[in-house]
């Protein structure tokens, strides 16, 4: 795998983006670098990833991403919850995007989701298709 462009890199401030208990956008937009493109990530899609992107990508990969986005040893994300990865391609220029998000359950079932990162993915190794998010 091989990083390009961040459009959006960890923060330990950012408020969260989604509560899922809460009325609202339900998919998190941003415009793709090469083409302009809006390009769409489901908040649900992110909560429901938890750990399993780990599996998904592999070991040797998880631990690259987990570097790339200083994710400590911990595994924490910078909002202190837990790290979510997805990927994501731009449906007009094929570009393939790494979204990560911190997810935290506030509470019972109710999950805070702050976005941490978005990266262009310049070289994509064969990997699992449940880590794609579209
Ligand atoms: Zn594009």
């Amino acid at each position: 795998m091989k990083f390009g462009k961040s459009i959006l890199s960890p923060s330990y401030t950012r408020p969260p983006a989604f509560k899922n208990i809460e009325a609202g956008e339900k998919f998190y937009s941003f415009a793709c670098i090469n083409c302009n493109q809006t390009i769409s990530v489901e908040f649900d899609s992110l909560i429901q990833q938890g750990y399993s992107w780990q599996d998904a990508f592999g070991e040797k990969l998880a631990d690259k991403i987990k570097e790339f986005y200083r994710i400590g040893v911990v595994g924490k994300s910078q909002d202190g919850g837990y790290p979510s990865m997805i990927l994501v391609e731009c449906g007009n220029c094929k570009t393939d995007y790494l979204v990560y998000a911190g997810v935290e359950e506030v509470s019972n079932s109710v999950y805070v989701v702050t976005m941490q990162g978005i990266t262009e993915i310049l070289e994509m190794p064969e990997i699992r298709q449940e880590v794609r998010g579209n």
